[in-house]
């Protein structure tokens, strides 16, 4: 079962720990003697709500979220929330400011831009997203309703290496590709989510982290389905959850404490990414394409200049068992997406083949 798995760089859905898999697998059709899948129980029963219990307490304390914030699990991914942040928080002064550093964060605030009025805080769009900006360039509405950022550029692979000071003015941050890769200080935040398809469980849902004193104050639009204080008040579940998606989330929250929480996660990461860039900074054909100081350690970009090449690359790189280096089509190139699941081993064997394909070519 094991020795056909290939290393997928995939940049979403991606890989999941082997062992996660392996005790899914192991549980799918008789949960713990229950004598049903975790897919047909009633998301109402004991043995369910033990399941959900124990994923939030784990995420709870591996993420450390304080008791100020709320754990939620909402169905409908990162895109759910564009929508639901702006409803939820956008409030009387109807103001939001918005940092473009890439195209999820461009979707979202076009999005929030149907429930208020958005001000573009920076916009990295002038050299095709490959920096982040920096505090002093932020221009800030000193009474925003919140500020949004997205923490991990997925597609260009730049990820902010500071928490944007805002004041008064909470912080609402897209976490959907750098989530559970290190520890964060939850409190310095008003709204962290994610779609967890990207570092934590198969896609489904978001997890959403809210201050609970930002809930309650919906517009009086905003669907029951997308309020963050129903949502609060019926603990996720004032209809079905993403059932079995919880359970996985839970199955990785176990392996991710194996590995030392957030905290052992940083340094593996950080190892992990340091021997891409180490690679693509001694190589005389491939280039990083993020700016040195925003590189991001889950989303690796690169290229070498010639789209040929790239293709070629690219090819040699899937018949070799290296899977989804493609990169996106607005950044070109290549991408190495390297989440918590990616073994140190694909990584490793990665920029073997990339040094043994620049002497060959
Ligand atoms: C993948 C991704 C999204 C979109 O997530 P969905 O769950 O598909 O809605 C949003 N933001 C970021 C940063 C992402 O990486």
């Amino acid at each position: 079962m094991t020795n056909d798995r290939i290393f997928n760089f995939s940049a979403g859905p991606s890989m999941l720990p082997l062992s996660v898999l392996e005790t899914a697998a192991s549980e799918m059709t008789n949960y713990k003697g229950s004598g049903m899948s975790v897919m047909e129980m009633s998301h109402r029963s004991k043995v369910y709500q033990s399941i959900f219990d124990e994923t939030k307490a784990n995420f709870k304390r591996i993420f450390h979220v304080p008791d100020t914030h709320e754990i939620l699990f909402m169905q409908g991914g990162a895109t759910f929330q564009f929508a639901a942040v702006p409803l939820n928080l956008m409030g009387e002064n109807g103001t939001a400011d918005y940092a473009i550093t890439g195209n999820f964060s461009k979707i979202a605030s076009k999005e929030a831009s149907k429930y208020g009025k958005v001000n573009i805080a920076c916009d990295s769009s002038d050299r095709n997203h490959t920096y982040i900006p920096a505090q002093e360039d932020l221009k800030l509405t000193p009474d925003a309703s919140y500020f949004h950022y997205c923490a991990n550029n997925t597609i260009y692979g730049t990820e902010w290496k500071y928490v944007p000071d805002t004041g008064s003015v909470p912080l609402v941050c897209d976490m959907s590709s750098n989530f559970l890769s290190k520890p964060v200080d939850v409190s310095k935040y008003g709204i962290i989510y994610g779609g967890v398809q990207k570092n934590m469980a198969p896609a489904g849902m978001a997890v959403v982290i809210i201050d609970k004193s930002l809930a309650g104050h919906e517009l009086p639009i905003t669907p029951k389905i997308m309020n963050y204080q129903t949502a609060i008040d019926k603990d996720s579940m004032d209809n079905t959850p993403p059932c079995y998606t919880i359970y996985m989330l839970g199955l990785v929250l176990k392996w991710l404490d194996s590995q030392g929480g957030v905290e052992g996660m940083e340094k593996i990461k950080s190892k992990k990414a340091g021997i891409l860039y180490d690679m693509l900074d001694n190589s005389k054909m491939f280039k990083a394409i993020a700016d040195k100081e925003a590189r991001s350690d889950m989303n690796v970009t690169f290229r070498t200049g010639d789209e040929e090449l790239d293709a070629k690359f690219i090819k040699a790189a899937t018949e070799a068992g290296f899977a989804n280096l493609k990169g996106h089509r607005l950044a070109g190139g290549m991408r190495a997406s390297i989440y918590n699941a990616m073994p140190m081993e694909g990584v490793e064997k990665l920029a073997d083949f990339m040094r043994e394909f620049e002497k060959n070519n």
